[in-house]
């Protein structure tokens, strides 16, 4: 059993269970939806980030790993068309990280990227562990009966994504290759970056130690990498666009890998997906890389994860209402949703095959 078997079962033992006429979607989407009021729903998610599992300790300054812990609940309130308003962290901490700047820095982090989108810090707990265990909520809203769900697209419905793929996968490799993050920095948008930490530099080691002529074009796209991995940015401002036009018909943030993501939204809407290798936007610095480090821009754009972008379907009348750039990002028409009899394929010019969930799993079967 793995673990997606393992919620599923979890969500039948609930769903048997009587429940309360409120949960509008509990167990199985990016975020449980509750009906709050007779004209807002209430959105709520939460995440787990354990050390040395879900991120390397050492190479993770703790004001990246605080921006971090808010954003990948932030991506999911976007992923529900939802607008977030209130959050909650509770901590578990080594007395070692306790002692030094960690908590502090972490916080840091963790405000800077809520002021970001006016999301109040509300509450949380604190505990002593032997590793880093944080254990991330957000809360958020919709109009009543508007969040948006993996469970509703259709078969024509055509299938975007925003941003770019594979990066934040080529990132944690670099990671695992010795890279390390020069300057700790939040990247404030795709487009600036802001100097976040005090800490002092670590050396940029293995990996980052480029020999080739373009030393320094190579060195600068590694540190991009590293950022997309320990500095993800939350599609917030997309998230609520496609929300509240009612633009998306159905959407997933992309945590464990477009293969695996767009299965669990294929699965729940019983649909099958035609994705076009040639669209997808692979990650530029992957692509500048590719060859020299033994990184495959596509294989990382199909089943890398952690990129925390959007993956949603439109249908075709709605097309023409689609804005080009949000905040600042793109989006790109990635394939087309089919009758499920089809499943779930790639197409690259008359090639057609099957697209295996190859993404993220904590536990396998
Ligand atoms: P995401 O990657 O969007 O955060 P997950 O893959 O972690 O989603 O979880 C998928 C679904 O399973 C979500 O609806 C989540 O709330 C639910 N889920 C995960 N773990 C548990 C658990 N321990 N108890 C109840 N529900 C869970
Ligand atoms: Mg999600």
């Amino acid at each position: 059993m793995n673990e997606f078997d393992f919620i599923r079962q979890l969500r039948e033992q609930t769903s048997a269970r009587k429940t309360s006429t409120r949960i509008v979607c509990g167990i199985g989407d990016d975020a449980a939806v509750f009906r709050q009021s007779p004209d807002r729903d209430l959105l709520i998610s939460s995440d787990l980030l354990v050390e040395s599992v879900d991120f390397h300790g050492e190479a993770t300054p703790p004001r990246l790993l605080g921006h971090k812990a808010l954003a990948v609940s932030l991506s999911d309130i976007a992923a529900m068309g939802g607008r977030p308003l209130w959050s909650m962290v509770s901590i578990g901490l080594p007395q070692s990280a306790w002692a030094s700047g960690f908590k502090e820095e972490f916080f840091a982090g963790y405000l800077a990227l809520a002021d970001r989108f006016g999301v109040s810090l509300t509450g949380g707990d604190l505990s002593q562990s032997q590793h880093v265990v944080i254990d991330s909520i957000v809360i958020g809203e919709v109009d009543k009966g508007r969040a948006v769900l993996r469970s509703t697209a259709q078969s024509g419905d055509q299938i975007f994504v925003t941003g770019s793929l594979g990066g934040a996968a080529a990132g944690l490799k670099l990671i695992e290759l010795g890279a390390r993050v020069r300057s700790p920095t939040v990247r404030e948008g795709d487009d600036s970056q802001q100097a976040a930490d005090g800490r002092p530099q670590e050396p940029a080691r293995d990996a980052s130690q480029a020999s080739e002529p373009n030393d320094t074009a190579d060195d600068e796209a590694i540190q991009q990498l590293l950022l997309r991995q320990l500095s993800p940015q939350p599609r917030v401002g997309w998230g609520i666009v496609l929300g509240e036009e009612q633009l998306a018909t159905s959407m997933i943030d992309i945590s464990d890998g477009l293969s695996s993501d767009l299965h669990h939204l294929c699965d729940e809407s019983g649909v099958g997906a035609v994705i076009e290798a040639a669209s997808l936007p692979l990650d530029e610095n992957v692509v500048h890389l590719c060859g020299r480090r033994a990184l495959d821009p596509l294989a990382l754009a199909l089943h890398g994860g952690e990129d925390f972008e959007l993956l949603f379907t439109v249908s075709p009348k709605n097309l023409s209402r689609l804005p080009k750039r949000v905040d600042g990002v793109s989006i790109s028409h990635i394939g087309e949703i089919t009758e499920p009899s089809r499943g779930v394929r790639v197409r690259e010019k008359s090639h057609e095959w099957d697209l295996p969930a190859r993404g993220f799993e904590h536990f396998s079967g």
